[in-house]
């Protein structure tokens, strides 16, 4: 039987809820690593509720700093493209200083993984997330307009640095197909444990509607498949009508039916929820949307010759290693190239342009 718990919070008490979630959801973390991720969407203040809280983070630190963890590591891959704003985006949320000197920039460092062929043979994921021997998922209460809701199972699509989530958007072509995506991400590393932050939700336009909604709960759960069919119902959606949670159960990631389902705690359908309001089709229906990640994950960096000193550090930081030098340039190889942009952030001469 799966569990999940659905726990009255608020932001200044969640730490109880947190710690209700370990009880129901025991991890092993003495001398482990620890990698904690949180839905970090973009650069937005912790007052938009379009992040998890800062609160729901710092609970979390601290419930696992007293299990004698070897290393906790805090981090997420925020935004479609990466133009270098993961610091930013942390800082301006308040999720820096939750996260108490743990924060690492996780786009740095990737690690190549084979992926469905249907969509990429293989995609760059944060090695730290690969790395993690404890990994906990942070999402938020959320819609969204192309997969109509966001929780568990989404929260995973930020372990993929840089512009090939974009790529990925646009590749898949379809809401129905962007579903199947988002399954395939989150099947390269399924955390261990979710902790979600409906305290305030979000309704309407999600990701980042104004649209919040007062909810006074934290969620938890050890399958993203249970969790989300939970919020679903929560929401007043069928979670058998979510192609995403299909094709989750299809892969034997878990069962969004209520009969495999206990609730600890009580679930109550939220009344007059609002949902995305082109349920599914937001993003792709949207011709300059659609045209804004063509473009965008299309883009390619470029050495100025008159600027760049030869000086190889881009070479050296490319995380996938499509840069090499041609005599005093660097050249990109644009198939390898996956459009985070690191090199134009670490170019001491502002050499690095994008075309
Ligand atoms: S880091 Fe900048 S200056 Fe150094 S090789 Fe790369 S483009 Fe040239
Ligand atoms: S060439 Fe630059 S933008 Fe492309 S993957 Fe390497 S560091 Fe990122």
């Amino acid at each position: 039987m799966q569990r999940v718990m659905i726990h009255k919070a608020t932001y200044k008490d969640c730490r109880k809820a947190v710690d209700r979630a370990f009880d129901l959801f025991p991890q092993e973390i003495a001398g482990k690593k620890v990698v904690i991720k949180p839905n970090v969407l973009r650069t937005s203040t912790a007052a938009e509720h379009i992040v998890t809280n800062p609160m729901i983070l710092r609970a979390v630190i601290e419930k696992v700093e007293e299990m004698s963890p070897a290393e906790i590591v805090v981090g997420d891959n925020p935004g479609l493209f990466n133009y270098g704003d993961n610091e930013n985006s942390f800082i301006s949320t308040g999720l820096m200083e939750a996260a108490k000197g743990y924060y690492k920039n996780i786009g740095n460092t990737i690690r190549q993984c084979a992926f469905h062929p249907d969509f990429l043979p293989e995609v760059g994921v944060s090695q730290e997330i690969m790395d993690a021997d404890i990994l906990i998922s942070l999402p938020k209460f959320k819609t969204h307009g192309l997969t109509v809701m966001t929780g568990a199972i989404k929260n995973s699509y930020g372990i993929l640095p840089g512009a090939q989530k974009a790529r990925l958007h646009q590749i898949a072509g379809s809401p129905a197909r962007f579903h199947e995506v988002i399954v395939e991400v989150f099947r390269l590393r399924v955390p261990d444990l979710f902790i979600m932050d409906a305290v305030v939700g979000m309704e309407g336009n999600g990701p980042a509607s104004p649209d919040l909604r007062q909810i006074g709960l934290v969620l938890a759960a050890d399958n993203a498949v249970a969790m989300d069919a939970v919020v679903a119902t929560m929401m007043g959606l069928d979670p058998a009508r979510l192609r995403f949670l299909q094709k989750a159960k299809e892969e034997g990631l878990g069962d969004f039916d209520p009969d495999t389902i206990e609730i600890d705690g009580e679930l109550q359908v939220l009344a007059d929820f609002k949902l995305p309001p082109l349920g599914g089709e937001a993003i792709t229906g949207n011709p300059a949307i659609s045209n804004l990640m063509s473009v965008r994950s299309r883009v390619r960096p470029q050495a100025d010759p008159e600027r760049c000193t030869a000086c190889g550090s881009c070479v050296d930081h490319c995380p996938v290693s499509a840069l090499f030098m041609q005599g005093d340039i660097p050249q990109v190889e644009a198939d390898t190239c996956i459009a985070c942009f690191c090199c134009q952030e670490i170019c001491p001469e502002k050499a690095m342009s994008l075309k």
